[in-house]
């Protein structure tokens, strides 16, 4: 990206953030769970989000009867290192979620951010970089975000580690939706969807962000092409795991 891109950016990250300014005084923000007005997510809302605890799969973070690597994690090991969640992805949590990608609350963001911080502390230690899941294209145009690089810039900010431009990793199909989809549709649907720049990732530690960890074929193919084009090894961290 040029210097005059880089600034052309950041013209308009200033106008939105001032347009979001005036927008809220005008329409203060609703509480996306309970609809109460004065914030996007309300201090009643965040304090009963359902966290992901109990013994968890070391690689995977899901629910395990007994500490230990899950059986499908023993049968096939993903291509990133861990992945951690903050939250179930049900309830309340399901609808900031669901209001935060397909209903233009990209305002979410920092409190969703905040809220996963509070129950998720930085990997020890950092990482060299974080890494938006990338969307195709299209459908980015379409959104007009990306939010799992939202959500990456605000755990950049919170942790102190820089984020990594959208040409590091992209995703060059635009796969179908994985809502709905087995776990064997699910990895097929994405494998070889991702391509990541070597200079932007070569011996680097890096995290990558996204919304929710659903069987972490996602994540896996992501992991896969970073650590193709040299990465020195990836995790991941999602605001929610669904069970
Ligand atoms: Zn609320
Ligand atoms: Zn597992």
């Amino acid at each position: 990206m040029t210097p005059e891109h880089n600034l052309i950016d950041s013209v308009q990250e200033q106008v939105r953030r001032l347009s979001h300014a005036v927008l809220d005084l005008l329409f203060p923000p609703r509480c996306v769970v309970c609809h109460r007005p004065g914030s996007h997510l309300c201090a009643d809302c965040l304090a009963v989000l359902p966290t992901l605890s109990g013994p968890l799969c070391p690689v995977c973070a899901l629910p395990v009867e007994a500490p230990g690597i899950c059986p499908r994690c023993a049968a096939r090991r993903p291509s990133f290192t861990r992945v951690r969640s903050g939250y179930v992805y049900e309830g309340a949590v399901r609808r900031a979620v669901l209001a935060f990608k397909y209903n233009g609350r990209r305002a979410l963001a920092a409190p969703l951010v905040d809220a996963l911080s509070a129950v998720l502390p930085p990997p020890s230690p950092l990482p060299d970089a974080l890494c938006a899941v990338p969307m195709h294209h299209l459908r980015e145009q379409e959104r007009g975000y990306n939010h799992a690089k939202l959500l990456a810039d605000e755990l950049g900010r919170c942790w102190g580690v820089r984020v990594l431009p959208g040409e590091a990793l992209r995703r060059t199909q635009p796969t179908t939706r994985q809502v709905g989809l087995s776990y064997q549709a699910r990895q097929s649907n994405v494998k070889g969807a991702f391509e990541a720049e070597r200079r932007f990732v070569e011996g680097k530690v890096l995290v990558v962000v996204d919304d929710v960890c659903t069987t972490g074929a996602t994540l896996d193919a992501c992991a896969m092409a970073l650590l193709r084009a040299g990465a020195a090894a990836v995790e991941g961290v999602t605001l929610a795991r669904a069970l």
